[in-house]
């Protein structure tokens, strides 16, 4: 169940300096509390901070990856888009605090790859307001790596690509952004391209152009369910959808 879940009312609202510290923007108050620390000692009578201290970042997220599991997608991005800010999310909570342990932990060993500053995990039901986290056309790429497939019709509707969330995808995504899909149940992702294919927001990307895509081969050989297939020599299936331009209104 979510319902300990919380959300933000609106992106701007997201305390995103906590998940991307070496982002954190100073707001005035904090540099003013700054140059009175630095005075403090000429002075009888400091001045409390007037704010609470500032939750934005300098850049925003680009790249989110839904379910993202135990993050093998994300560490994989993290050195191949060095100034770009990542996000996983996933709704259960053993998960995600293990990906933010494991954030924690490679950024404190700052390996020469990457200083993974630039990656990070929440928890959230990507089902519900996806777009209190992003603004619209904030993010350059998507990525619906493996999702539970729900095999029974009735269970239908608890799938992450339907009209309905492809509609939010759309919103949050930037003209030209991506959608990357991978998984090895067929049915999946038959469902998939037909329901991304019906949206008028979407095209197809052909396969000749995902040949020169680094995402696609991350996505096929970095995620911990796409190592599994590997393992059990089960068969991927790839789409990759394009955010189209909206047309001009009438
Ligand atoms: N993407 C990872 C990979 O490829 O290895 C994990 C795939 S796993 C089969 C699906 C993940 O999606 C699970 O970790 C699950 O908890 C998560 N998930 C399912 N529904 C979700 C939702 N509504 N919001 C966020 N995460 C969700």
């Amino acid at each position: 169940s979510d319902h300990s879940l919380t959300y933000p009312k609106c992106p701007e609202e997201m305390d995103w300096a906590s998940y991307y510290p070496a982002y954190a923007v100073q707001n005035q108050d904090e540099q003013k509390q700054e140059q009175r620390t630095e005075s403090e000692s000429h002075d009888q009578h400091p001045v409390p901070p007037e704010d609470a201290p500032s939750k934005a970042i300098s850049k925003p997220v680009e790249i989110a990856d839904i379910g993202c599991g135990f993050g093998g997608l994300l560490f994989a991005l993290a050195p191949k888009f060095p100034d770009t800010l990542i996000l996983g999310m996933e709704i259960r909570t053993s998960v995600t605090s293990y990906v933010q342990d494991k954030v924690r932990a490679l950024r404190a060993q700052n390996t020469s790859t990457s200083s993974f500053q630039n990656v990070s995990c929440i928890r959230a039901n990507t089902m519900k307001f996806l777009p209190n986290f992003f603004s619209k056309a904030q993010l350059s790429k998507i990525f619906l790596c493996f999702p539970d497939p729900h095999f029974k019709q009735r269970k239908h509707k608890a799938r992450i690509v339907s009209y309905t969330l492809n509609s939010e995808y759309a919103y949050v995504l930037k003209p030209g952004g991506m959608v990357y899909t991978i998984t090895d149940v067929k049915d999946l992702h038959e469902w998939m391209v037909g329901h991304l294919e019906k949206h008028p927001s979407f095209e197809r990307v052909k396969d000749e152009e995902l040949e020169s895509d680094a995402c696609v081969e991350i996505m096929r050989q970095e995620t911990e369910e796409g190592k599994k297939v590997e393992r059990n020599k089960g068969e991927k299936f790839v789409a990759v959808f394009r955010r189209m331009k909206d047309p001009p209104w009438p």
